[in-house]
């Protein structure tokens, strides 16, 4: 399961600030996660359990903010939000866009003692 690894990493960052910033303990951790990151949310929970325990960040809340998928529009010349890798722009229907967002997975904070 690759959110598995995913997991792991993310606590590899957890544990590199917690020696960075001297805290030892993990009460939320907030990812931002694009719908084209490819990620399973449920399986990213489940792991993400897995993988803290017994860490500084066992028991830490997972809170996920959904990302939008934007696009650059080369005939609006503007950033778009579409719904779907292949879309067409939502302002003038063009399929001269290109995705510029929405594959993010990264911590955006965390909650620490
Ligand atoms: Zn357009």
């Amino acid at each position: 399961m690759h959110e598995m690894s995913i997991c792991e990493s993310i606590l590899s960052v957890i544990e590199r600030q917690a020696a960075a910033q001297e805290f030892s303990r993990v009460r939320r951790v907030r990812l931002e996660i694009g719908p084209l990151a490819g990620v399973e949310l449920q399986a990213l929970r489940f792991s993400f359990d897995v993988v803290t325990r017994d860490s500084i960040a066992e028991g830490a809340a997972l809170e996920i903010i959904d990302m939008p998928i934007t696009a650059w529009c080369m005939p609006c010349a503007r950033s778009v939000e579409v719904r779907q890798r292949y879309d067409a722009c939502p302002r003038c229907g063009s399929h001269q866009v290109q995705i510029t967002g929405g594959e993010e997975l990264r911590i955006k904070d965390m909650e620490v003692d």
